[in-house]
């Protein structure tokens, strides 16, 4: 099983490092052919605008659209979380519309540039995240089927997930995090051979018949 990562700019070398943390084959993509034979795909934090260029320029938009479509789990960091949603405030058209969302980019301001906070996760456990936000974007609504995966104090929506795509606003692998990769580790496995695992239950991927 091979977990891709979107290389075409940003950090996505810390998320190779934290799939190789994990024990899990990491593979940068840079174009369409990099793409085949992928479990799941991560899309990095840095900047939304130059990496929707560059997915264009190199026809990565229906690879990685069909690779969703085939229920492979697809995992948005920041940046990733912007091009993953289907509309973005103020702002571009979407790219990988796969996330009935409304995101805002750099919605914490100046002041806030970039900052830290332990915040709660229920799906991960009891252990708090710690979560590094870098100019990073907000939910600011949700569709149906998206569920809230975490909040800041305030209330702001700061992770998601809907069906087998999940995007987190913030960096969780510039923490020492890995309880996000080992979870769309979990989910890409399932996708591979639908009929292993025991927690079918807590992967909608499952439930709406997309696996393989
Ligand atoms: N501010 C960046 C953007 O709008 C995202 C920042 C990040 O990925 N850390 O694309």
């Amino acid at each position: 099983m091979r977990i891709g990562v979107l290389a075409v700019q940003g950090a996505f070398a810390e998320h190779m490092a934290t799939l190789d943390a994990i024990g899990v084959e990491g593979a940068e993509v840079r174009l369409p052919t990099d793409l085949e034979g992928l479990s799941g795909l991560i899309l990095p934090g840095g900047e939304s605008t130059a990496q929707r260029r560059l997915i264009h320029r190199w026809g990565l938009r229906q690879p990685i659209l069909d690779l969703a479509a085939s229920g492979a789990p697809i995992f948005g960091t920041c940046a990733g979380m912007i091009l993953l949603s289907t509309a973005i405030v103020d702002g571009d058209e979407p790219v990988l519309p796969l996330l009935d969302v409304d995101v805002r980019r750099n919605a914490f301001g100046r002041q806030l540039d970039s900052f830290e906070a332990d915040i709660a996760v229920p799906m991960l456990g009891d252990r708090p995240v710690h979560a590094v936000f870098i100019r990073a974007p907000v939910v600011e609504s949700t569709g149906p089927n998206v569920d809230v995966l975490a909040r800041l104090d305030d209330g702001r929506v700061v992770a998601v997930r809907e069906r087998n795509v999940i995007a987190t606003a913030f960096h969780p692998e510039l923490a020492g995090e890995t309880r996000f990769h080992r979870l769309v580790a979990t989910m890409a496995a399932e996708h591979d051979d639908p009929g292993e695992g025991s927690g079918r239950r807590h992967h909608p991927t499952r439930r709406t018949g997309q696996a393989r």
